[in-house]
């Protein structure tokens, strides 16, 4: 590999993923001697304008940038959020709480969840979100920090993340990064010039005429791949098969409903609506299979569910499942849409976005390129996109509904093999495993297995080693002690008032 040392990083596009990677590199990076960053973007071209729903790993994002929460809650006109309630996902009129945070508690050594499944053998049938202070506090509207210095209180391993206006998110980012050193330039880059030797990018070319040079870029140019894709040619890996929504049609409405601090994903004939409250607007999406639904169709249908009076036109995408088979090649880093796409039904895509530059930065070239680096960048990146799809993949396959052509498909597929053994695993003897350091944890994947009718096959032969009564017993505790931390916490909006970051 060759290329220069690194004078001058340019991102390419200033949507969510632009403005992250340029507050975040330039935080990092910023005082090195000699660096410059500039983000290039175009207003005329604008930003894909959805993505509000996030997961708990952006708190480590913004601590890293020295983000007041409160602040940051009330310029991106956020809501907290514990988790997903899916509804109709395994059969119509049946809902649960896919939670951040853990359900129970572990006994014996062994996870609280073994316990569960022998209760249900005993006849206590109580569902998993009984047992999750997301879950219950989610559905109740309530909403507390994490206490981790009061560990018998079961608010000591809650998990949240946010809802937020994605736009207002990159402008708050913008701020950061401009103050940070960061050079914004305006234009619509209308030509990449390349090494002819090495193909490595060194400049882009603005309509004004103007050359951005640098000796590392970033793509964010979004869904248009514009280095990455268009310029370097890398392929992208087409994942239709298994996940067929390639459409989705957004839409944004008045409150007319609670601030629940929880996404709402319902199934709906040909793919599933997306519910996520903000503190000012609720945002909804539908996401569709276009070879079994109209783009008329899933946008009546979306108009048709919604809680508000809606306030813009709906917003047409198009997508397709999949990622770019490298998301470095020579000096071009993607991420964000540049670099692939999953549907946001786990709400996976800024994360991915954050995980990138995270990769990069642990990666970042100390004098040139190096291919052993960009090599493990590549298939680390590819690891994150194939655990993610895989567990997406699962809320389709677990499904009992024979409804419609959609729901016929994705019922019989067959699984991929990384979901194939999870899925072996928990029918044969209730385990839920956990492969190398993927995103989800076993909550995530007991959650929607358990909760979709995944029925495991047996549970840990440890969880013998309580009595019936004993075990009933811990496990009414379990669910008394979240009833009641649950009504001792305020309401979301009394919350938001409460810490100055309501709007
Ligand atoms: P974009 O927002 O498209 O930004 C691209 C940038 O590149 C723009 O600034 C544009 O001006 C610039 N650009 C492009 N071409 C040129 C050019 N020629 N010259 C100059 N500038 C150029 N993520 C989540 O985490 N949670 C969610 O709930 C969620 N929901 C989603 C729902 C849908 C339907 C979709 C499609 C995505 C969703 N996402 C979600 C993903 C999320 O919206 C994106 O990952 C995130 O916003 C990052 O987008 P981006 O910055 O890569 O691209």
């Amino acid at each position: 590999m060759n290329g220069a040392p690194i004078r001058n990083i340019v991102i390419v596009g200033g949507g969510t993923a632009g403005w992250m990677a340029a507050a975040a590199i330039s935080k990092i990076m910023g005082k090195m001697p000699g660096l410059s960053i500039s983000l290039v973007e175009s207003e005329a071209i604008g930003t894909v304008g959805v993505g509000e729903a996030t997961i708990p790993q952006i708190n480590q994002f913004n601590s890293l940038l020295g983000i007041d929460e409160n602040e940051f809650v009330r310029e991106t006109h956020a809501t907290y959020k514990l988790g997903i309630e899916f509804v109709d996902w395994t059969h119509i009129g049946d809902r649960y709480v896919h939670p951040f945070g853990h359900y129970g508690i572990d006994m014996l050594g062994i996870e609280f969840h073994h316990f569960w499944l022998r209760g249900l053998e005993l006849g206590d049938s109580h569902p998993l979100d009984d047992y999750s202070i997301g879950a219950m506090a989610g559905k109740a509207g309530k909403f507390f920090w994490p206490q981790p210095d009061q560990p018998n209180s079961p608010l000591a391993r809650l998990g949240y993340a946010f809802q937020f206006d994605a736009s207002r998110y990159a402008r708050f980012l913008r701020t950061r990064a401009e103050m940070q050193g960061v050079t914004r330039i305006e234009g619509r880059i209308t030509e990449v010039e390349q090494d002819g030797e090495s193909g490595f990018v060194t400049g882009v070319k603005l309509e004004s005429g103007e050359l951005v040079t640098g000796e590392l870029f970033i793509d964010c140019s979004g869904f248009r791949a514009l280095l990455l894709g268009q310029t370097l040619g890398v392929e992208f890996r087409d994942w239709s098969k298994w996940l067929p929504c390639d459409r989705a049609v957004a839409m944004p409405c008045t409150h007319g409903g609670s601030r629940e601090p929880l996404t709402r994903s319902t199934a709906r004939a040909a793919g599933w609506q997306w519910r996520i409250p903000l503190q000012h607007r609720i945002g909804n999406g539908h996401v569709y299979s276009s070879a079994h639904m109209s783009e008329d169709e899933a946008t009546q249908i979306l108009i048709d569910n919604l809680d508000g009076e809606p306030f813009a036109a709906p917003n047409h995408l198009r997508f397709a499942a999949g990622h770019r088979a490298k998301g470095w090649d020579r000096n071009v880093v993607a991420l964000g849409l540049a670099g692939g796409f999953l549907e946001p039904l786990e709400s996976t895509a800024i994360h991915l976005v954050q995980s990138g530059i995270a990769r990069l930065m642990a990666l970042f070239p100390t004098t040139t390129f190096s291919a052993k680096e960009i090599e493990r960048f590549n298939r680390e990146t590819e690891q994150d996109y194939i655990d993610i799809r895989d567990f997406l993949v699962l809320h389709y396959k677990a499904t009992t509904r024979d409804d419609s052509e959609l729901w016929n498909y994705c019922r019989n597929l067959e699984p991929t093999d990384g979901l194939k053994e999870k899925l072996e695993m928990f029918r044969s003897s209730g385990r839920v495993i956990r492969d190398h350091n993927e995103l989800f944890t076993e909550t995530s994947w007991l959650s929607v297995m358990a909760c979709q009718g995944i029925t495991a096959g047996g549970y840990h032969p440890a969880a013998d080693l309580m009595s019936d009564e004993e075990l009933l017993h811990r496990l009414g505790h379990i669910r008394q002690v979240i009833a009641t931390a649950v009504s001792q916490m305020p309401t979301q909006e009394d919350f938001l008032r409460s810490n100055g970051s309501a709007i």
